[in-house]
């Protein structure tokens, strides 16, 4: 996968991207490889904004591919529609490959959750995005923003390594049934990245627990 640069030209910081990628596709680190294509981040490397997920879905691992299912495109149309074109945005997972439904549904196992993290810590010193947005509780734990999602969600946190993040809904919970009526909260939560941009946020300094 070819990452592009917003002028079209591949940088430095393409290439460095396009390699990790390449290392996340082979990666043997955990078993969970052996459930689908792996799906390296994607979007534009300059980005603004990073959007970390928990897992690819199934939809993704069979095209090795971040948020392309349909709740990847609910929310690249929810972005778009707050005025965040992907051309702002970066596309990834706390987990690069599909956790696989076991019957407790997809939640991401510790191991896999461990041996990935070095992943999206060297996307992240790359990309150098200025706002996180973390789609669920998992991502936004595993990115050191404590507490419940209903209570974060759209309220941005200075964390400890990852710099600003804003904890949002994940889009796969609108697609649940009945999913749909949480649309409004979702942009307004969305819409919370417009006010960070424009320096409409204080977010106070990282705290020490
Ligand atoms: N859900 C996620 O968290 N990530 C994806 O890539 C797709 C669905």
């Amino acid at each position: 996968m070819i990452q592009k640069s917003n002028a079209g030209i591949a940088t430095d910081r393409d290439m460095s991207l396009n390699l990790l990628a390449e290392g996340v596709v082979k990666c043997r680190e955990c078993p969970l490889y052996k459930k689908g294509k792996a799906c390296p981040g994607v979007g534009t490397s300059s980005a603004t904004v990073m959007i970390v997920g928990q897992a690819p879905g199934i939809d993704e691992s069979k095209l090795g591919q971040p948020f392309v299912g349909q709740a990847g495109q609910f929310l690249s149309e929810c972005l778009a529609s707050v005025g965040i074109p992907d051309s702002m945005v970066w596309y990834t997972n706390v987990v690069k490959h599909f956790p696989g439904r076991d019957g407790a549904g997809d939640a991401c196992p510790p191991y896999a959750i461990e041996a990935c993290k070095h992943w999206l810590e060297e996307e992240y010193a790359l990309v150098q995005p200025r706002l996180i947005v973390a789609m669920g509780a998992i991502a936004m734990h595993h990115l050191g923003v404590k507490g419940g999602i209903q209570q974060n969600a759209g309220f941005i946190t200075q964390t400890e390594k990852w710099g600003p993040v804003l904890p949002s809904l994940h889009p796969a919970y609108l697609m649940r049934p009945n999913g749909m009526r949480f649309t409004p909260q979702f942009l307004t939560q969305l819409n919370s990245i417009n006010t960070f941009l424009a320096g409409g946020v204080e977010v106070p300094p990282y705290e020490v627990a």
